[in-house]
């Protein structure tokens, strides 16, 4: 089941002491960890709608967990960001793409 927002809570930006409107969702793949009171957490997918500006910054902010250049006890596995429309092309485009392992051919061509 998709995580879904109230239409009132989507009118604004979800980045802190922002209030433009948003143009980008932001979906984030983190894997198990703890929070901040040591409470294990379970792996799984979050969501967020920003403008432009946040956008950019989480994304450059999510690269740095990534890149391991900044400690986080929640690790950031994989990031994807989109415009808040896409048309049923592009979503079934996209979810083609998304697939259990990289899409390497391992049969060789001869
Ligand atoms: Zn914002």
């Amino acid at each position: 089941m998709a995580i879904s927002f109230h239409a009132e809570d989507a009118t604004s930006c979800f980045g802190s002491h922002c209030d433009r409107q948003p143009e980008f969702r932001l979906i984030t793949l983190e894997g198990e960890g703890k929070d901040a009171e040591g409470n294990a957490v379970e792996s799984g997918v979050g969501i967020a709608l920003l403008c432009r500006e946040c956008a950019i910054a989480e994304v450059e902010d999510e690269l740095e967990v990534i890149g391991e250049k900044v400690h986080s006890d929640i690790p950031m596995l994989g990031l994807l960001l989109l415009p808040l429309q896409l048309t049923a092309d592009q979503v079934h485009q996209l979810n083609a793409e998304i697939t259990q392992s990289a899409p390497i051919n391992r049969k060789s061509v001869h």
